[in-house]
């Protein structure tokens, strides 16, 4: 990469409340309950007095002693008062020869400065493969965003922008989400970024990924989950078939793998499992995907998992790997897919929702096996291009309508998956935009390699005409 960042980001953590084992808790036994009914909502502890819900308690209200106090659920807790945290941060700028950085932020307790280097450099060939004026870039937080509140986060994310500020820009590294990060957490980054600015309303294009009330794009929530379904529509166009009547299933069920799940459902096709890291579900006439979005985002869905989900029975992780379907499509982390996974599978395509979901050792397998395969490089490009159309919009002032936008996101997806076939078959032909001889190497090629040949071809090009070396 030409440059790796890592920093560390300190936060001071909020007051909590922590149960008492039942052990140490017959100590307080005395201490009589009252009628605090949330034990979550607490919210500080000022001037000796308990906050909780934003409503100061009275001495009669709960009863508290040596920092210990009762609740009405009959727990007692212990009162922590909230410490400096200091995290782990990372910003990695693996190559500038398209354009601008550009990549997700990452907020994951498995994060590592070797990942990170790896994405950013994924995020170099992505653009180039999907035609964006952008380099790559990859960066994020090692946390658990589950084990923290809100404002915790927000006060996290705000100094993470506070050290990042100088390494970054609207027309130098612009970040997006990723795992564990969304909308919020890019509204935040964009108000650090700009806070105190003159100029703040042209800095909207510092990340990408905003809500779209506030200078995001419309479809971009969707947009990956949506790229993946133009590339599976295009591989069944190529064949003269459709997705309709197809079977999938599906690993992770979070921003990419919900929006591809929904949207091939309304286009006939039937999700048949699924999984996260809190379980699998199985329903062999289709998962009701709609629901399932429901189930997954209600407020008592707390672990936000698919896991219980009422219209699908309970499987085990590995029985996941071995359902029947037409179409997998990895849509979690990294790695997942091993030698062991892809000799077990009962699929016919995987298109790759995550980034690196397949290792080096199952490629093999799975090209010895005959299993066709869209790599992730084009298949999850959907993001960052219309991660793209957000900044030009940001740049120009300007909003696009959904249509719009889906619409350019079909032609740039099935048009570079197209170049990438053409590379695969050795077949160059004079496209629209393009002159695929440019492209091709005289010999046929696996799907995954024709895709890196068209980013490293086009990355080349900037290299050879521009005469630049960096
Ligand atoms: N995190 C997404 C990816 O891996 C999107 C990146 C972006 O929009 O910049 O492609």
């Amino acid at each position: 990469p030409d440059y790796e960042h890592i920093f560390y980001v300190t936060t001071k953590l909020k007051d909590r409340l922590v149960p008492l084992a039942p052990e140490e808790a017959k100590a307080f036994s005395d201490l009589s309950a009252t009628q605090v009914r949330n034990p979550d909502g607490l919210e500080r502890l000022a001037d000796g007095k308990i906050i909780l819900n934003g409503r100061a308690l009275l001495g009669s209200d709960v009863s508290i002693r040596r920092g210990h106090l009762r609740l009405p659920d009959g727990g007692v807790y212990q009162l922590v008062p909230g410490e400096s945290q200091r995290f782990k941060a990372y910003r990695v700028q693996h190559n500038q020869a398209r354009g601008p950085y550009k990549g997700g932020i990452r907020y994951h307790r498995e994060v590592s400065l070797d990942l990170f280097k790896a994405l950013a450099a994924e995020m170099t060939w992505k653009t180039a493969i999907s035609e964006v004026p952008f380099g790559g870039g990859k960066g994020g937080i090692q946390i658990d965003p589950r084990q923290y509140g809100r404002e915790e986060l927000e006060n996290i994310t705000l100094r993470f922008m506070y050290k990042l500020k100088g390494l970054i820009g609207p027309n130098i590294d612009i970040p997006a989400p990723d795992v564990g990060t969304n909308g919020d957490i890019m509204a935040l980054m964009y108000r650090q970024y700009s806070d105190g600015e003159r100029e703040r309303h042209n800095m909207r294009g510092i990340v990408t990924g905003k809500d779209v009330r506030i200078g995001g794009s419309e479809g971009r929530v969707k947009a990956t989950g949506q790229g993946v379904v133009y590339c599976i529509e295009d591989f069944y166009a190529d064949r003269g078939e459709t997705v309709k009547g197809k079977t999938f299933t599906m690993q992770g069920f979070g921003n990419v793998g919900s929006h591809a799940a929904a949207i091939l459902s309304s286009m006939g096709a039937r999700l048949l499992a699924v999984n996260d890291a809190d379980g699998s579900i199985y329903n062999g006439d289709g998962i009701d995907v709609n629901a399932l979005m429901a189930y997954v985002s209600d407020p008592k869905n707390l672990k936000r998992s698919v896991a219980g989900f009422p219209g699908a029975q309970r499987i085990e992780k590995k029985d996941l790997w071995e359902v029947q379907a037409d179409i997998l499509i990895p849509a979690a982390l990294g790695g997942e897919i091993t030698g062991d996974v892809a000799e077990k599978l009962k699929v016919k395509l995987i298109a790759e929702g995550a980034n690196g979901p397949t290792t080096p050792e199952a490629d093999r397998v799975l090209q010895k096996r005959g299993i066709d395969l869209i790599p992730d490089i084009i298949a999850n490009a959907g993001g960052v291009t219309v991660s793209y159309y957000e900044w030009i919009q940001n740049k120009r002032m300007e909003r696009w309508s959904e249509a719009e936008v889906d619409q350019r996101l079909e032609k740039a997806m099935k048009r570079n998956y197209r170049i990438i076939r053409d590379i695969s078959r050795n077949q160059p032909r004079k496209t629209e935009m393009h002159d695929s001889r440019h492209y091709a190497i005289g010999k046929t090629v696996d799907p995954r390699c024709a895709a890196m040949i068209l980013a490293l071809k086009r990355i080349e090009a900037h290299y050879l005409l521009e005469g630049f070396s960096q």
